[in-house]
């Protein structure tokens, strides 16, 4: 018996080549026209695909944008990052609910509406703000809710209209600098790298010392130079375009400002490892870029910068495809990338292998990030010695910081490596830091007594986020959200992270009600460090540290906290005997000679 969405899935599938590696752009069509993905779904495009319905329930089951059951026609979701509940999430929830008739998670009595929270959509320098199916609405003030509800209703936010949240989200460039935001010329980048040969292209980039923006800053060159000696049937470049660490949002600004700086690096690096496909992985709260971004890659090919020996090089041969995510933040690690982009869930891979030698469909790939490849582009154009004059001497250049929170000019400025902190509170004018979260929470809880220290890899390394919390504000409570958002967004494959991360908030959550003891707080840190230690991938590894940092550097916060009579633990009797303690009717254990 036809159920009525066969025909249309088949369409879908057809139009993507009956390809299973374009799973998720498969997904994301058949709920944009039906609004979820059923069981029945999901098992006619495993047939239309040639595949197990339990794989195709595997990917959609992992991406927090999926349903699989029929939810509200316009769905609401509404950003809970710690930024945005400090500026008044509580009251446009509020709000929300009362316009549209739904609670938070559920759907309106007459199924137009439903409210969801989500994580950070990459808006903290303009909160709060929401995801209406999927576009981007930013600083919303309770009294404008009944407005965008109307607007809703009307047709407003629409998938053909998210375009035009382009010009209505804020650009924030408070600071522009040399580098990302200086103007260019297309194609410069790509004329000088044709140039030269390959390998001078990789030297280049060796020799202007650039490190990878993401955060953890493995060297350009050398994993370019790997890659491209790598053996391998086919040789891939991918932009990770999946900034999901909260408080980031400097790639927004960058695809938005300066796309084609971005494709630019990316055909340069195809160039240099001998690729001749790249994709962007787009991460899904951003999908609202894409049309946008589509347009600039069409006109890049008619300029003959894309496609078929580029620029008059004969034999280069290179394009770029977009590929949009699905709400999960561990996809920004690149294995679990590189698994979404193959149509699975976004599970890390073990390593090694590394994606430089088995990578996209096990063959070479550099995975790079979106200001990584601006830079490398600038790089090509302006050179090495240009690029190394600026920053630090192991971290060249200039950083793009993401700066949210407690400030007066939150926004993105692109400074030279080696900013001072108390300097960068100078600058977006903030008086009354209590602390500065440099990274993201997974990065590093930064006390006054060292706002001295210097973001750049040497000392404060980051991918971009800085979050200012004024001394108002209820610093146990920030580390106990940041926990909550690795809670949620572990893939739960493995148990220290899975487990662990539950184990710390029951922890913290004990403390927090002031019924922690010294005991409690010796524990949270072993527990912390176990964590850290066993964790199999970079999500949970570096889960602990908003928890350790302040440890380390507010550990008063804890002590305040932590008055209650110390927990005796309960009297071990098995290893009290085995030690030869006596105890009344119980034999002591004689050893034997
Ligand atoms: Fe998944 Fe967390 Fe384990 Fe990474 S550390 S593999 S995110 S469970």
């Amino acid at each position: 018996m036809s159920t009525g969405y066969e025909e249309a899935i088949r369409e879908i599938v057809e139009k993507y080549g009956k390809d299973s590696r374009r799973l998720m752009d498969i997904a994301i069509e058949v709920q944009e026209r039906f609004g979820y993905i059923s069981e029945e779904m999901m098992k006619n495009i495993g047939d239309a695909l040639g595949i197990p319905l339990v794989k195709v329930r595997d990917t959609v089951s992992f991406y927090s944008f999926f349903k699989r059951e029929p939810g509200g026609k316009n769905v609401i979701r509404i950003c809970n990052s710690v930024v945005e509940k400090l500026n008044g999430m509580d009251k446009i929830v509020e709000a929300f609910e009362k316009e549209t008739g739904a609670q938070i998670n559920g759907v309106s009595g007459d199924g137009e509406f439903e409210l969801r929270y989500t994580p950070c959509i990459g808006m903290s320098d303009q909160p709060p703000s929401a995801l209406i199916n999927g576009i981007p609405v930013t600083k919303i003030s309770p009294s404008e809710v009944k407005h965008i509800v109307d607007n809703i209703k009307k047709g407003r936010y629409s998938r053909e209209k998210a375009s035009d949240a382009i010009s209505w989200v804020d650009k924030n460039i408070r600071q522009p600098g040399p580098v990302v935001f200086a103007p260019m010329e297309k194609g410069k980048a790509i004329r000088a790298a044709l140039n030269m040969s390959p390998e001078d292209v990789i030297n280049e980039v060796t020799n202007a010392r650039l490190r990878g923006r993401g955060g953890a800053g493995f060297p350009t060159g050398m994993k370019w130079s790997f890659c491209r000696k790598a053996k391998g049937e086919a040789h891939y470049i991918i932009c990770n375009a999946d900034e999901g660490e909260p408080g980031t949002f400097k790639d927004r600004t960058i695809l938005t400002e300066v796309p084609d700086l971005v494709f630019e690096g990316m055909t340069v690096a195809g160039y240099a490892i001998g690729a001749t496909e790249g994709y962007m992985y787009l991460r899904g709260e951003y999908i609202y870029l894409k049309d946008y971004l589509e347009q600039v890659l069409e006109r890049r090919r008619e300029l003959g910068l894309l496609g078929k020996n580029i620029c008059g090089k004969e034999g280069f041969n290179f394009d770029i495809r977009i590929q949009v995510g699905a709400g999960a933040y561990v996809c920004g690690e690149e294995s679990a990338l590189i698994e979404s982009l193959e149509g699975s869930r976004g599970a890390p891979r073990d390593r090694p292998p590394y994606p430089v030698t088995s990578g996209y469909m096990n063959q070479p790939t550099a995975v790079n990030n979106v200001e990584t490849l601006c830079c490398a582009a600038r790089i090509l154009e302006k050179g090495a010695e240009w690029f190394a004059s600026m920053g630090t001497k192991d971290s060249t250049g200039t950083k793009l910081l993401s700066v949210s929170g407690d400030c007066e000019r939150p926004g993105v400025y692109e400074l030279e490596y080696g900013i001072t902190i108390d300097k960068l509170l100078e600058v977006v004018g903030a008086n009354d830091a209590q602390a500065v979260q440099v990274g993201g929470p997974s990065g590093t809880c930064v006390a006054p007594k060292d706002f001295g220290r210097k973001i750049c890899f040497e000392e404060l390394p980051t991918g971009g986020s800085v979050m200012i919390f004024n001394s108002k504000r209820n610093l146990l409570w920030i580390v106990r959200e940041f926990i909550e958002f690795f809670i949620e967004e572990s893939c739960g494959w493995c148990a220290p992270c899975r487990v662990g991360t539950t184990m710390l908030a029951r922890k913290l959550d004990k403390i927090l009600a002031g019924k922690g003891s010294q005991v409690d707080l010796k524990e949270l840190e072993e527990l912390a460090n176990t964590v850290k230690k066993m964790s199999r991938c970079g999500l949970g590894q570096s889960a602990p540290n908003p928890i350790l940092t302040t440890l380390k550097n507010f550990k008063a916060l804890y002590e305040e906290l932590c008055k209650a009579e110390d927990y005796i633990p309960p009297f071990d009797y098995e290893k009290a005997i085995a030690a030869g303690i006596e105890i009344a009717g119980r034999e002591p254990v004689v050893e034997e000679e």
